[in-house]
């Protein structure tokens, strides 16, 4: 049961773009769910695919009247660096433009890297000779990381080509793994319910994504709420993974301030 009183004892993971954020815009509900919740006292992370830097993030919520800090702001990035030094790999080949590569740890060109982190394709311009490069290097038994395991993502209504579209064609022209960190990893929820200080049970997982967000909570072991805006497609709410379903984020608001079970 969702109500007002069972919120206050959570923790609330809310997805980036495509539940809070179109672009630039935040959509309808957003910042009065965000206030609401901060009200309550509740501890809240948006935790993202998106390879943005949480200042970035931050900044980008702000100016749409979000008052989240960045510490209060998880991307795959900084799960890849727990990861990389926790693997003790110093030499990490790192597939995204700038802003990202500053974020990762131990970044080298060498041809033979300990790693690679796939964390963009949106700014490089990446052509045949680069995939065919990445594909012969898992082929040779290199650890590959992926920021997403998502094909596609929403930004001002568009749907653009995600980093998990790479992650499959990658894989199949090799016949090899990658280990996505992003959501729904199992190892980047752990990350999220270490820096929210809850158990899995008692957190809400608030997004657009059937996939990303509402198997990864439900493999997880949280409560998936899927929201009507982004990249949902009619029928995703009867996936069993959903737990509770919304029109928009000021519908799942007024449904906890009436302290209405759903
Ligand atoms: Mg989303």
């Amino acid at each position: 049961m969702m109500s007002e009183t069972a919120v206050m004892k959570s923790g609330i993971i809310l997805d980036l773009d495509g539940t809070l954020m179109d672009g630039v815009h935040a959509y309808e509900g957003a910042v009065s769910l965000v206030n609401y919740l901060q009200s309550l006292a509740v501890p809240i992370l948006v935790m993202t695919n998106s390879v943005q830097p949480p200042e970035a993030i931050m900044k980008r919520l702000q100016k749409c009247g979000m008052d989240i800090t960045a510490e209060n702001i998880l991307n795959p990035i900084v799960a890849m660096n727990a990861y990389i030094r926790n693997q003790g790999w110093s030499a990490v080949r790192c597939i995204g433009g700038e802003d990202e590569q500053r974020q990762l740890l131990n970044v080298s060109d060498t041809d033979t890297p300990d790693a690679v982190a796939l964390l963009d394709f949106e700014d490089i311009n990446a052509d045949y000779r680069l995939l065919q490069t990445l594909m012969t290097l898992l082929r040779r038994g290199v650890p590959f990381l992926a920021a997403s395991g998502s094909c596609h993502y929403t930004k001002n209504g568009v749907r653009q080509i995600d980093t998990g579209a790479f992650v499959r064609l990658l894989e199949l022209a090799s016949n090899c793994e990658i280990q996505v960190m992003g959501k729904p990893s199992p190892l980047y929820f752990q990350m999220a319910y270490q820096l929210l200080g809850k158990a899995p049970e008692a957190i809400y997982v608030i997004g657009d994504d059937v996939i990303t967000d509402m198997h990864g909570a439900a493999v997880s072991g949280s409560v998936g709420c899927l929201i009507k805006t982004g990249k949902y497609q009619s029928g995703d709410e009867d996936s069993s993974d959903v737990s509770y379903c919304f029109e928009n984020l000021e519908d799942l608001k007024r449904l906890i301030e009436k302290r209405v079970a759903f």
